[in-house]
């Protein structure tokens, strides 16, 4: 019986709004689209609060036995100024004011941005395509919409005709808007607008004779909107209708609504089944915001450069802090928070610590009944919760509830010939898979142990020298300093050599 039979997991919908079982269209096998970065900044924590729920939603949907397809796009243009598809592409912006080529600018930050998901032990997505790696297949889609009544050209620009679209579908199925009143608010049309009405959303715009990235099309040279790659992205490596699609709670309108619309109207079917929302990350009480000043760079968060902040904070400790709280509610950040995390967080990592090491002699008879229920129970109570919307706050207190059962093991409190060796190993396999596969939680070291690695090469490259110039004693003396310190050099054939750190 697979995992995912015995704990069968339940959604919150945010399209229904209605907590439901989770049945995957192809039994067994899941996919996921989840919006990824606009690579034009360096990537701030709201954001990785982000991509950390949708990294514990992929991590325990395979800790369960799915096989999981996680896309998590790239969007390397047509993210325009604002949503009213009015402005500049972010992107092109950029580009202009630092004058470089938007291709600098994107490499750029999406290598930050995988840096920084390496740093919080965010697993890389299954496919990461980018928007300007799709315009052929954005083309293809705008000509369908035109075709299907439901865009419409106008001076180069096309746009999505939403009142059309309404009249069969219903435009507001996510986000609860309704059509009426979004064409009531807000800023009149002008003569200057080309939209036929202000609720339509570009699909591609024409370029300027300055604008930098620009490609063609049957409508002249131009860019894609931004919705559009979304759509393009996730029914093309997923299928026309799949899983779960993820993003921030911002995401959710206009950009999800539109990611609807454009696939209902190309492929005549909705295109998700489960749409999950993950909420935003506050301040002190005040909602995350550059202008406000109290917005965090993760590099500030590391090193404590920050005027909220007392001292810097592992990524690991973020990482567990961001946890506490399920990926629906909103987070509250703050330096007294975050220390309380760190305490808490060190609490559960040593007794995992503990429990890696921790060996039952064997035998197979469990002379506490109570204690192996107890035992048991916290085992299941961890699954049900993971699987109860992927609650990793009520998971964590199930966490410390066995870090003190781990404690008394080693302390002897509970002698471990009490319980039985299968008992013992479904328990430390469980506490160890949840803090290390699932929460994705690891030993504060990551940095250290990189700057280790690496002067240990270095020492090991003198050590090579030493031996080719003869110089015995040097290289004795480097093997045998390293040893003290618990780093084994283990000398191989051709004069290559490994270590092991103790
Ligand atoms: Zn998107």
């Amino acid at each position: 019986m697979a995992l995912f039979d015995k704990y069968p997991v339940s959604v919150s919908n945010s399209q229904s709004g209605e907590k439901e079982l989770f049945s995957p269209i192809n039994a067994g096998n899941v996919g996921m689209y989840v919006c990824g970065p606009t690579v034009y900044n360096n990537v701030h924590l709201g954001n990785v609060r982000t991509f950390l729920s949708f990294d514990i939603i992929s991590r325990y949907l395979r800790f369960l036995g799915y096989k999981v397809r996680y896309v998590r796009n790239i969007t390397d243009v047509g993210h325009l100024e604002n949503d009213a598809d009015e402005g500049e592409d972010k992107i092109a912006k950029k580009a202009r004011l630092e004058q470089l080529e938007p291709m600098e600018i994107v490499k750029h930050y999406t290598e930050g941005f995988h840096e920084v998901m390496r740093q919080f032990n965010i697993l890389p997505p299954s496919i990461e395509p980018s928007a300007t790696g799709h315009i052929v297949e954005q083309i293809e889609i705008t000509k369908k919409l035109i075709a299907n009544g439901l865009a419409y050209e106008v001076n180069g620009s096309v746009y999505f005709d939403v009142t059309a679209y309404n009249k069969e579908h219903n435009y507001g199925i996510l986000s609860g808007r309704v059509i009426e009143e979004l064409m009531e608010s807000g800023r009149k049309l002008d003569s200057q607008d080309e939209k036929r009405n202000k609720v339509d959303f570009a699909l591609w715009k024409k370029a300027s004779p300055y604008h930098i990235m620009r490609w063609p099309s049957p409508w002249g040279d131009g860019f894609p909107g931004w919705h559009i790659e979304c759509t393009v992205m996730s029914t093309k490596y997923l299928g026309e209708t799949f899983d779960i699609h993820g993003g921030g709670m911002d995401l959710k309108f206009p950009h999800h609504e539109c990611e609807i619309a454009q696939a209902v109207g190309a492929h005549g079917k909705p295109p998700v089944k489960y749409w999950i929302h993950s909420n935003m990350l506050t301040v002190n009480g005040q909602k995350m915001s550059k202008s406000l000043g109290n917005s965090f760079l993760p590099a500030e968060l590391f090193s404590g450069n920050h005027p909220l902040l007392a001292k810097g904070f592992g990524p690991m400790t973020v990482r567990f802090f961001m946890l506490q709280s399920h990926y629906s509610s909103t987070l509250d950040f703050s330096n007294e928070a975050l220390i309380a995390a760190e305490k808490g967080f060190k609490k559960l990592s040593n007794a995992l610590g503990i429990i890696k090491k921790l060996n039952h002699s064997g035998g197979s008879s469990s002379t506490d009944k109570e204690l192996a229920e107890n035992l048991t129970s916290l085992v299941d109570l961890c699954y049900t919760n993971m699987s109860d919307d992927f609650n990793t706050a009520k998971t964590l207190a199930v966490l410390f509830e066995m870090s003190a059962r781990i404690n008394d093991f080693k302390s002897g409190n509970i002698p471990l010939k009490n319980i039985s060796e299968e008992m013992f190993l479904l328990f430390k396999d469980t506490y160890i898979g949840m803090m290390e596969n699932i929460l994705g939680l690891r030993e504060e070291e990551e940095h250290n142990q990189e700057l280790l690695t690496g002067i240990i090469t270095v020492l090991i490259d003198l050590r090579k020298k030493a031996r080719q110039d003869k110089n015995f004693a040097l290289s004795d003396k480097i093997r045998d300093d390293l040893k003290a310190l618990g780093v084994q050099l283990m000398d191989g054939k051709d004069g290559e050599m490994n270590f092991t750190i103790e």
